[in-house]
């Protein structure tokens, strides 16, 4: 039996004023999986992943999530699906400043309706799932930068989403902490998470499982499937 795609791009195209930034994309992504999308800046890597994410919408062709057109979602329902199926973890980590690991996480599950004792208590449980229950009460200036990143996945998972976005999540990182960022991604999709890496490092693709290859807009020859 043929399951439903976690992501199905068909014929995505994405164009701003003389730029085409994504042109007739078509991906499917099933669940569970962990891909790179690689390519040199500026080949629409970032513009992909808005896609995926929801953040924006395509100039032509359709996104669907789970199954679902996102186009013919309302706003409202579209804010939904984005706050609680989809994870997104960046390169500068975008935690808040001055606020705990814990609340930094806590805070993300908000839009779940959870009465804050229940958010803490998420928050800790997945802090404790990344390697970080010794380091619930820190704020991110007294973290390293792999300990950061490592706050933002869990911000991103704690309230279990089908897919956890991440662009350039080892770029601001030494090489040790970005590996041990990919180790946590590999585990997480291990546990079923869909997860899309975002990188513009060769070699970071290549230890993942499938590589899409993009270069001026489109899916690279050869990578596509
Ligand atoms: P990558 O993430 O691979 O570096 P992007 O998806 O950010 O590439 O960009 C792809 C192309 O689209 C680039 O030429 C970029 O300049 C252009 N672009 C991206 N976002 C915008 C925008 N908001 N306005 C105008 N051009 C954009
Ligand atoms: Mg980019």
């Amino acid at each position: 039996m043929e399951t439903t795609p976690v992501v199905e791009l068909r014929e995505v195209t994405k164009t701003y004023p003389g730029v085409t930034a994504l042109d007739a994309v078509a991906l499917t992504v099933e669940a569970g999986e962990l891909i790179a999308i690689v390519g040199p800046s500026g080949s629409g890597k970032s513009t992909m992943l808005h896609m995926i994410g929801t953040l924006d919408r395509p100039t032509s062709g359709t996104v669907l999530i789970e199954g679902q057109d996102v186009s013919r979602l309302s706003d409202r329902r579209l804010s939904a699906l984005r706050a609680t199926r989809i994870g997104f973890v960046f390169q500068q980590f975008h935690l808040a400043h001055g606020v705990t690991a814990l609340d930094n996480v806590a805070d993300g599950l908000l839009y779940q309706g959870m009465p804050l004792t229940a958010r803490r208590r998420t928050a800790r449980e997945t802090l404790e799932r990344v390697g970080l229950g010794h380091r619930l009460d820190h704020r991110p200036h007294q973290l390293s930068g792999g300990e950061k990143q490592r706050v933002a996945i869990a911000r991103a998972v704690a309230g279990d989403p089908a897919i956890l976005l991440a662009d350039e999540p080892t770029g601001a990182l030494d090489s040790v902490s970005g590996a041990g960022v990919l180790d946590l991604l590999r585990e997480l999709s291990g546990h079923g998470t869909t997860v899309i890496v975002i990188t513009h490092d060769r070699d970071i693709a290549a230890t993942l499982p499938r590589q899409v290859g993009m270069r001026d807009g489109r899916i690279a020859v050869g990578a596509a499937r």
